[in-house]
Order: C-alpha cells, then structure tokens, then sequence
C-alpha cells in the first residue's frame, strides 16, 4: 500500500490506527529522511566467530567502523524460522541467546546487551502489508545476530530488532515482504540479512578446501547478483543438486534475498569476506550502498575445532 492509500484506509478506518495520534509508520513519514544507511548480507559461518579474533571478524570489526551510525538496526538471521506467521522482537531489552551446543563455556557466558526498539518493531509491523506481522516479547537476540554485531559494533550501543522468517513460505514471499521494508534504510536503520551462500552442516569437514559444489553454487548466484537478475538468486532451487547441495534446506539462504530485496537500483554492492570455511560454509557477504571496500579475508584453512554445531 503506497503512503496516499495507506493514510487513505485510516481515514475510512481499514487500518486500524488510534484517530488523534499519529501511528508509528506516520512518525517514521515525518521524521527526516537520513542519509539511506548501507545493507549488508553477512555469511556469520561458526559461532565461534562471535569471540575469534580471526580474517572474518577482523573485516566486521573494520566494518562497524566506516558504516554511517545506525539509529537502529533490523536482522534477518537464519536461526529464527516460525511457521505460519512472521514474528518482529518488540522488547526493550532483548535477551542473548545462545542457541548451539558443544562450544567452550566462554561462548555461553558472552552477552550482547544491545537495547530494543519498540518503535521500530511498531514501523515494522506498519509497513508490511504482505502479511500482519506480530510483536514477539520472547525471542531476543539469537547468534545469527549477535555474533556478528558483537565483533561489528562490540559496544552494543545501537537498538537491535529482528524480523523472523515463515520458514513455509516461497522464496518469492521473502522477496516480496522484504522490498517493503526497505524504506526503513531512509530512516537511518541498518538492514542485515545474515546467513551464508552455501551451508552444508552434514558435509562441513576442519581444514577442508571449498568443495566443487560449493564453488559452483557461489559461482552461480555471484553472477545472478552483479548481474541484478535477482529472480534468478530466489529461483536457485532450480538449478537442482548443486543447490541441494548448498543449501539442504533454506534457512541459511532465506537471509540473502532479504538483503537484496532491500537495494535500491543502482546501489553499489560490494563483496567481501569471500572465503569458504570449511569446505561447504562460504562467508562471502556484501554490503549494499557504502563505500567500496577493496580489502578481503582470505580463505581460513585452518581453525581451531569448534568441538560442536550450531542448531
Ligand atoms: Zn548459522
């Protein structure tokens, strides 16, 4: 619904809105539109990236740097599928939750006390049409999140929400529900889809050179992206083994077409990160909209066993 029609239905009272008080998406029209903050997808690979010093983190740390400030920041991570329905964490204070087993206590005991936004959990709700999203208070910061914004912005000062996905739905629906979100970047919000390009869990193997199928998948969907066929990235079940071989299932995946929903035309998009861990993990990302970064980690060979698997 464009912004005419949307303040249109509250008048004849289709949108159920309070009459003599603006509704959040009405204060997000009136605040000044910032300069559109960046998109990033971040392939978040291990868990343990949240505490490594490592080539990765290093290059979330420098990102965190040279990014405009967010005033807030809306995740799409792979580790919060709902079925049926779409879900936004409306807490003031999200929890962190440490949502894998089998890693070193030190994990366990790491926080992420970045604070909520229920304003922007409420423009979130507002802008989506495609679906009614509901306001969560359980869920909080799982570590599809707050693994990579720890080494990204460790100060935890910025208001972190997340958006779940309806792990039922199409890759179309993904697609589509995140095009309408994207004004948010114009109001200084920070949208990060993480997951990863390809993820094996079944096939991972420590020390492992990218698997033929790995390469081949990346190869794939990188040309479809700078190549702007972005049908192609949510049509990638198409193309059949490969992708099943990438991808078992979707979860991991669904992050990317948030993100690339997300930019507007002619937006920059710049790859970094471009590496495989592991043999089937790739953590190749991108950011949609800053500064070209030409700076790349390189491909990690060997890495301490993480003695566990994320869930
Ligand atoms: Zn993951």
């Amino acid at each position: 619904m464009q912004r005419r029609e949307f303040v249109k239905a509250c008048a004849a009272g289709v949108v159920g809105v309070t009459t003599g008080s603006l509704s959040a998406l009405e204060k997000l029209d009136e605040l000044p539109s910032a300069e559109r903050l960046p998109a990033l997808f971040v392939g978040h690979g291990s868990p343990l990236n949240a505490i490594e010093e490592n080539a990765f983190t290093k290059e979330w740390f420098e990102l965190g740097k040279t990014l405009p400030t967010p005033k807030a920041i809306l995740c799409i991570s792979a580790h919060w599928l709902t079925r049926g329905e779409t879900r936004v964490t409306a807490m003031k204070k999200p929890r962190t939750i440490h949502d894998f087993g089998g890693f070193p206590k030190k994990l366990f005991e790491q926080e992420y006390p970045a604070p909520g936004s229920p304003e922007l959990a409420q423009q979130t709700v507002e802008l989506v049409q495609k679906t009614h999203v509901k306001k969560d208070n359980e869920w909080g910061l799982d570590h599809g999140t707050w693994s990579v914004l720890l080494p990204m912005f460790p100060k935890a000062q910025f208001p972190v929400v997340q958006l779940s996905i309806d792990y039922g739905k199409p890759m179309q629906y993904h697609f589509d529900l995140a095009r309408e979100i994207r004004k948010l970047r114009e109001k200084g919000v920070l949208i990060v889809g993480s997951g990863n390009l390809v993820h094996n869990l079944r096939e991972l193997k420590m020390g492992a050179a990218a698997f033929d199928y790995s390469i081949e998948f990346e190869q794939k969907m990188l040309e479809a992206i700078r190549a702007e066929n972005f049908q192609a990235v949510v049509d990638y079940a198409s193309l059949g083994e490969v992708a099943k071989k990438a991808h078992p299932t979707p979860d991991h995946f669904i992050p990317l077409l948030y993100s690339l929903a997300v930019r507007e035309k002619g937006e920059e998009l710049a790859t970094f990160n471009e590496a495989f861990d592991m043999g089937s993990i790739s953590m190749t990302s991108f950011t949609i909209g800053a500064e070209k970064r030409t700076a790349g980690a390189k491909p990690k060979t060997e890495k301490p066993d993480p003695g566990g698997k994320e869930n």
